[in-house]
């Protein structure tokens, strides 16, 4: 295998309780550059716990996060303590996340939302960053709400502003977690399409979503999870025609 064949990151081994809660139970799979994985499965099989993981909002118990530019986080290792917060660190750096609320700042402008983490976080200029915002603003059709507070704008222009903010970090990875549920149904096509773009562009995204329909178009792996292990991955258009695990299949059936 070539190193541009490398997977952009190696999920290894995760395990992750809270308490007696064992949330994570040895979760493994690997995510291709350029490409889209959907992480999917029934509300509370760990989905969003490895999304917080990858962006290091939780210590993993166990496990190894490893990048093929030779990062390699292993909580195994350093499961607490002062190692651990230094790579939480690290992995924050190199991917963006997208929530369920959008989380801007109520009173920051849109263009102040957006810039903030590149020049805070990251040390751009304020100049370069505002240039690269308008130009991301442009993109997802909202140069207009430039200057608008975010109770100006509709729950779907407040989350394409969400996903501007986080591309405006230049992630290696962009996670989503579940980033139309909180959307009316209306507003939710508007979202999918600009996910979709952005995934004809070629940028690597781990998607937690319900959108079975969506993961169907444009994931290029969906991994299913039960109870906090993977029980099934694979391409969309075999996965959903031909589910081999018989919680998959319960799960498909009722959804699809
Ligand atoms: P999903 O995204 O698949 O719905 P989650 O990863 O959100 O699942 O949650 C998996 C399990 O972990 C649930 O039982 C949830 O209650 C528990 N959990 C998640 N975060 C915490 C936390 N911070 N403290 C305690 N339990 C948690």
């Amino acid at each position: 295998m070539s190193p541009t064949d490398a997977p952009l990151l190696e999920v290894s081994g995760l395990v992750k309780s809270f308490g007696d809660n064992v949330v994570l139970n040895g979760v493994s799979f690997a995510v291709d550059p350029g490409k889209v994985t959907c992480l999917i499965g029934p509300s509370g099989s760990g989905k969003t716990t490895v999304l917080r993981c990858l962006n290091g909002l939780e210590t993993p118990d166990a496990g190894v996060l490893a990048f093929s530019d030779g990062g390699r986080y292993d909580f195994s290792q350093a499961p607490s303590g002062r190692a651990a917060k230094a790579e939480r660190a690290a992995l924050r750096d190199r991917s963006a996340m997208v929530f369920q609320h959008h989380n801007l700042f109520p009173h920051l402008t849109v263009i102040q939302n957006v810039i903030e983490g590149p020049v805070r976080a990251r040390g751009i200029a304020k100049d370069a960053a505002v240039a690269e915002a308008e130009r991301l603003l442009e993109r997802v059709g909202l140069s207009q709400k430039r200057d608008a507070f975010p109770h100006e704008l509709s729950g779907g222009q407040q989350q394409r502003v969400g996903i501007v903010r986080a591309l405006a970090l230049r992630p290696d990875l962009l996670l989503f977690d579940e980033p139309t549920s909180a959307l009316d149904p209306e507003l939710v096509g508007e979202v999918l399409l600009v996910l979709k773009e952005l995934a004809e562009e070629g940028w690597t995204m781990v998607i937690v979503t319900h959108e079975l329909g969506f993961a169907r178009q444009v994931a290029d792996q969906v991994v299913f999870f039960d109870e906090g292990v993977i029980v099934e991955r694979g391409h969309p258009a075999e996965m959903f025609a031909a589910p081999q695990n018989a919680r998959t299949r319960r799960f498909l059936d009722r959804l699809l």
